[in-house]
Order: structure tokens, then C-alpha cells, then sequence
């Protein structure tokens, strides 16, 4: 049978409406990026009130009663978001996109959006100045009030288990709080044990050479060979600096990144910037047919992480690559590592260490962190949490979870913005990221044959080709379970990064 008329028509519609969308937030991404790079300081005020205009834009265009109209003319409703059964995959797979961001955008009220928004803009001044001072107490009443607004959101929003799970959903769309509980469950009671094995497998080793200058311009060079050798396209992107670096797409060819340079310390640079580039390679490498249209994103917070993560730890901190690129490293840097051999050297990079930063957490380690702000966050939004009570469940938690206890707030639950900027449910993202990036692997291994090799001879091209053609072409067309399901044949599963560590770590004791 083929569609009927009237919904092919409605498709095509909701297309013109969507790619005027994509056009006004790659516009949003520009200023955004603008901003965090080469705006002169005084430009923020009306800078504030331009992103804000164009918000409202979006919402307008998303939120008009002709889109609710059209979704359903095409079938597609809450129930049933794929819409027309006869219609081809890929338009399904377009509703199905659409909606879930209609259907969120309509039911929040443009009261609590504005009460949002200002909450925010006024916390984020409020928190750093908290964390400045080592002042949780200054902070604690917007904390409260911006729970409060995530709570009232997840109830207009909707949810059939526990609350948290419209809050996930805005990061990690069709996740829900008890999958990710189930998973870190058995995450963390593999990697505790595993933390401090290896803690102690590497008490002795000396990576104090890190430590020293490491000029700028050498470590730009470096970076740039780095960049090149993963087929970061420059024609299509570009490489800037920013306090706190990201990524972003301005336009489907046009996929931008920013990294950080420590004069005293490489590795920030270096690890920032392949960690990056893994983002952009993502953006870079979705289907051209999805070009300004809501299927040209990547399709979950934890999957663009995935592909992150891949390459700065499995790829970026393997034995092989540094194989490859210490030789290139130590030309940069003749007086700095002439003296350190190969082996100490990646040893040092990949030090695991229990310690109170999240940013700074190792590969092993970082997962453990992200688990006590899940934890902690549904405790909150389920209220057997209190805001006042939160530095100390905090800092009992890191105790429990890592064996090291928070000198101060500053250093425990003042330390990351994202709650100041009203994201709850943004966090288990990045650890969903080291576990899909770890189960894609082990599928690339199988598909492609010999990854290790062809990383120790710098062949990252093919690498980048399998990502690309097997998660990055589908864009947000499929979701994250079903892009997992048919890359790898299975559900998520979190053996795959546990056995990963384990065998890594094994491969570096005996280096
Ligand atoms: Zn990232």
C-alpha cells in the first residue's frame, strides 16, 4: 500500500518547518561559539538578548499549533510517534525525531521555561561565586529552586516509572532511570574492586616528567598532526581556543572545535583535542541527505560521548598510538622526554588515581563519579534527598564509592556547573558513553580486523571510515538502543568496558 496523500503532504511541510529550526539553532551555535572565543567582553549583554531571541524563535516554530497539526495529519502522535505506517523508514524515523522534540517543547509551559531560564542565568553567577569561596550555603536556595523546577518539569513532561526519566530523556532520548540504575549496578561493583587493584599496581611508577613546560606552539603542531592523522577535514572545520573546550556544529559542513593549552601541562591539550575531534568526526560524518534537518544531530548525549571517548582512551591512551605518535611527540619536545622511554610514557598517561575531581578522574575511576551524581540526583528529585543534606551524602558517597573523602565543597559538590545550569539527568550520559564506546569497539574489532595494528601503524582513516559508515551515517534516524542493537547484535552491556580495562591494564603491567 502506498501513504496516503495527505500524509506525504504533511511530511513535506513538517520538512520546510524543520529545516528553517536547524537553520535558526546552527545560527544559535554560531553566536554561542562567537561568544566563547572571540567575543570582546562587553559584547555579552546584547549577545544575551540575541540567543534569546532566537530561542524564542525556535520555541515559537516548534510549539505552533500548524506543527501539532501536521504531525498529526502524518500520523504521528505521542503513542505512536512513527506515524503512516507506509510511509518510507527514513520520513518515520523523521516524525518520529520531530515529535519527541514537539511533544517535550509543548507540554512545558512558557511560564516554566522563563522561570527557567532566568533560574539559570542568575545560578551560574551565584554557583561560581560559591565555589570561589567554598560556600555551598550561598548556593543552596537556587539549588533548591532549580530542583523544584525540574521536578514540576518532569511531571508536566510526563513519565510512566520515576520522574527522572523525562528529565534523562532530554539528554539520552528513550533512556530510563531503571536501565542506567540496572547497568551502573553492575558497573560499579566491577570497577571498585578493579580502581584499586590497579591504584596499586601502579603505586611505584613516576610520571613527575609531565610536569614541566611544554611550549605552546609545539604542543599546536603536535595536536594539528594528530587531527590530521584521524581525517579531521579543515575545510570543514576548524581548531580555536576556548576556556572550556567543545564542539559545535554551525552548519553541516561546518563542524567546529575548540581545545585548551596548559604551558605545564600537555596532556589537557592533547587529550581535549583528540576527545573533541571525536565529537566533531561524528557531526562530520552523518548522512549529507539529513543536512539541516533534525536527523542530521547525533542521536543521544551518550552516544556522541561514546565516540569521544573512543578515541581519546581506547584509541588516544592505547599502547599503539603512542607506538605510533611518540616519536612524533618527542620531535616536538626533544628536551622534555628525550629521556623517557616509550613505556614509562604511556604508563604516566594513563595513570589511575582515586581523586576528588571529576575532570581530572582517570578512565578508570571517571565512571565511579558519575554514579554518585546518579545516585544523588534521583534521591533529590524523589525528595529522600534534601538540598541541605547533599554536600554531606556527597562526600559519604565518594567515600564509599572511590576511598577518598572531599576536603571541602569547593573541591566536592561545588565542583561542576551542570546543575547550576539546570541539567539534571545530563550526567549518566558521559558514562554511557565509555560503555557504548567500549561495546563499539569490540563490533569494530569483528568488522574490521586488527584495529591494534593498524592504530600502531597510524592507519586511523580506516577507523574513522568504520565509525562513519556504521554510527555516524545514521544521524539521529536511528535511537541509541536500536543503532546499539544492530551495530553490535545485542542490548547494552556494560562487560564490554570492564573487560576492556582489565585486559588494557593487564597489556601495561607487563609493558
Ligand atoms: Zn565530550
Amino acid at each position: 500500500m502506498a501513504p496516503q496523500k495527505s500524509s506525504t503532504d504533511a511530511v513535506n511541510r513538517l520538512h520546510e518547518i524543520d529545516r528553517e529550526i536547524n537553520l535558526l539553532n546552527h545560527t544559535t551555535a554560531l553566536l554561542n561559539w562567537d561568544q566563547e572565543t572571540v567575543m570582546p567582553r562587553q559584547g555579552a549583554d546584547e549577545r544575551a538578548r540575541q540567543l534569546e531571541l532566537l530561542e524564542g524563535l525556535v520555541h515559537d516554530r516548534l510549539t505552533d499549533a500548524r506543527t501539532g497539526e501536521l504531525l498529526e495529519a502524518a500520523g504521528s502522535t505521542e503513542e505512536q510517534p512513527l506515524g503512516d505506517p507506509e510511509l518510507p523508514a527514513e520520513e518515520r524515523a523523521f516524525l518520529r525525531a520531530l515529535r519527541r522534540h514537539y511533544g517535550r517543547a509543548v507540554k512545558l509551559p512558557k511560564r516554566l521555561v522563563t522561570d527557567f531560564a532566568r533560574e539559570i542565568s542568575t545560578s551560574q553567577h551565584v554557583w561560581a561565586e560559591a565555589r570561589e569561596n567554598n560556600d555551598f550555603s550561598s548556593f543552596a536556595p537556587n539549588l533548591k529552586r532549580l530542583l523544584e523546577l525540574n521536578i514540576e518539569k518532569a511531571s508536566a513532561i510526563g513519565y510512566a516509572d520515576h520522574p527522572y526519566d523525562a528529565l534523562l530523556d532530554e539528554f539520552e532520548p528513550w533512556m530510563t532511570a531503571r536501565k542506567v540504575g540496572s547497568v551502573f549496578a553492575d558497573l560499579r561493583e566491577k570497577l571498585v574492586p578493579l580502581a584499586e587493584r590497579i591504584a596499586e599496581q601502579q603505586r611505584e611508577d613516576n610520571d613527575a616528567f609531565l610536569r614541566q613546560s611544554f611550549p605552546v606552539e609545539q604542543q599546536e603542531r603536535f595536536g594539528k598532526q594528530v587531527l590530521e592523522a584521524m581525517g579531521y577535514d579543515f575545510s570543514r572545520g576548524r581548531l580555536d581556543v576556548s576556556t572550556h573546550p567543545f564542539t559545535t556544529a554551525v552548519g553541516g559542513d561546518d563542524v567546529r572545535i575548540t581545545t585548551r593549552y596548559n604551558p605545564d601541562y600537555f596532556q589537557t591539550s592533547i587529550f581535549g583535542t583528540i576527545h573533541e575531534a571525536g565529537h566533531a568526526l561524528y557531526e562530520m560524518g552523518i548522512d549529507p541527505r539529513f543536512k539541516e534537518s533534525v536527523l542530521g544531530e547525533g542521536t543521544s548525549l551518550g552516544v556522541h560521548e561514546s565516540q569521544s571517548r573512543l578515541w581519546e582512551n581506547m584509541i588516544g591512551r592505547s599502547i599503539s598510538f603512542w607506538r605510533h605518535f611518540y616519536p612524533q611527540l618527542r620531535s616536538h619536545f626533544p628536551e622534555q622526554l628525550g629521556e623517557v622511554p616509550p613505556s614509562q610514557f604511556i604508563k604516566a598517561v594513563n595513570r589511575v588515581r582515586p581523586s576528588l575531581i571529576r575532570i581530572d578522574a582517570d578512565e578508570v575511576t571517571y565512571s565511579l563519579h558519575i554514579i554518585l551524581r546518579f545516585e544523588l540526583e534521583q534521591a533529590l528529585v524523589t525528595g529522600d534527598l534534601s538540598v541541605r543534606e547533599l554536600p554531606e551524602a556527597w562526600n559519604d558517597g565518594m567515600e564509599r564509592l572511590l576511598g577518598v573523602r572531599p576536603d571541602s565543597d569547593q573541591n566536592g559538590v561545588l565542583q561542576d556547573i551542570h546543575w547550576a545550569m539546570g541539567a539534571i539527568g545530563y550526567f549518566p550520559t558521559y558514562a554511557l558513553g565509555n560503555l557504548y564506546g567500549a561495546q563499539f569497539y569490540r563490533a569494530m574489532e569483528r568488522g574490521l580486523g586488527d584495529v591494534d595494528g593498524r592504530v600502531a601503524r597510524g592507519e586511523l582513516s580506516a577507523i574513522r571510515e568504520w565509525l562513519g559508515e556504521h554510527i555516524h551515517r545514521p544521524g539521529s534516524s536511528k535511537t541509541a538502543a536500536e543503532l546499539l542493537r544492530e551495530v553490535t547484535g545485542e542490548e547494552l552491556n556494560p562487560a564490554y568496558f570492564t573487560e576492556y580495562l582489565e585486559e588494557k591494564f593487564r597489556l601495561l603491567k607487563e609493558l
